[in-house]
């Protein structure tokens, strides 16, 4: 099994506002990648995908709740790449399927659903070790699918970038990504994370605890920003979507509500304070994750509509 997963563009943001500022913002399209396994999902999954099959197992095993960008990635990466998979999933069986999970049943995945109590124990060792007694063919990745080979993936990312800049961006879920990114950069330059969910100092230890156990380092070059989740995982306000719509329609880029837009919509506002010295360069990864929007019709039916053709 070969996994290449070609360089991903690096796109200027061409935007008076920001050349008047003498600022540079790039964007990393890690969006591109692939169409069904975007962004650092592809990434986090790749080395995932060859240990699985070092350890000669065939299926893929994971976590995630009904609207899971990582279940969806599992699922099509597991069928592209010839593994069965199962999908633990977070919640009672809904009647309505969300679009998430339709699609990872069409993609051959299992959903096996557990209630929100036995779903907290996902990354308990005494659980972990009854479900693979269970499945003893499945390779278990953990929730959102960060583990050290995510960060091995993800650390690929920044030997990519061939300007020179500032700051590297990315949005944060479970932190694996901005964790692999800081594995990746040794140190060097300033890494920003933008909680996509109500968080506090627990998801930057876990950061921390990663990258350490990773690269047997620790580094400092990084914070979590929590000023921008917008009230929470797949909470919307006005302002937001109004961002996302008027990004696509001055830059042609698609964003998505749930991180990639609270990110931007966190670096323009921390621009217009003067957070970035002036003459930065700033890199933000679009981390993909636009299959979802199929999916917010049903999630946010009161603005999807707005954003979503
Ligand atoms: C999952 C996801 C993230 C968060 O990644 P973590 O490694 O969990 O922090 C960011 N952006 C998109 C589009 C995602 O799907």
């Amino acid at each position: 099994m070969r996994i290449a997963i070609a360089p991903s563009p690096l796109q200027l943001i061409d935007d008076a506002w920001l050349r008047d500022m003498g600022m540079q913002l790039y964007l990393k399209r890690d969006d591109l990648l692939n169409p069904t396994v975007q962004g650092n999902k592809w990434r986090k999954l790749k080395y995932n995908l060859l240990r699985a099959q070092e350890l000669g197992k065939d299926t893929l095993l994971t976590f995630g709740g009904p609207y899971s960008n990582h279940i969806y990635a599992t699922a099509a990466a597991a069928r592209l790449f010839g593994f069965n998979s199962i999908g633990i999933i977070r919640g009672e069986e809904p009647k309505d399927k969300s679009y998430t999970l339709k699609f990872a049943a069409s993609q051959g995945m299992q959903l096996v659903y557990i209630d929100r109590t036995t779903y907290r124990n996902k990354d308990d060792e005494n659980y972990l070790h009854q479900l693979q007694l269970q499945y003893p063919n499945a390779y278990i990745v953990p929730e959102g699918g960060t583990n050290q080979y995510a960060l091995r993936g993800v650390a690929e990312l920044v030997q990519e970038i061939d300007v020179p800049f500032n700051y590297l961006c990315s949005a944060c879920g479970t932190g694996g990504t901005l964790a692999g990114m800081v594995a990746g950069l040794k140190g060097e330059k300033q890494l920003i994370g933008f909680s996509s969910l109500k968080g506090d100092d627990a998801l930057t230890e876990q950061i921390d605890k990663l990258v350490q156990g990773y690269a047997g380092e620790s580094y400092k070059n990084y914070s979590v920003n929590f000023g921008y989740h917008f009230g929470g995982y797949a909470k919307v306000k006005p302002e937001l979507t109004d961002f996302i719509k008027a990004f696509k329609k001055q830059h042609n880029v698609q964003l998505e509500p749930v991180y990639t837009g609270k990110m931007l919509f966190g670096i323009y506002d921390l621009l217009k304070q003067g957070y970035f010295p002036k003459g930065s360069t700033i890199i933000a990864v679009h981390t993909g994750g636009l299959q979802g929007l199929s999916g917010y019709k049903d999630w946010f039916p009161d603005v999807a509509s707005e954003f979503v053709e």
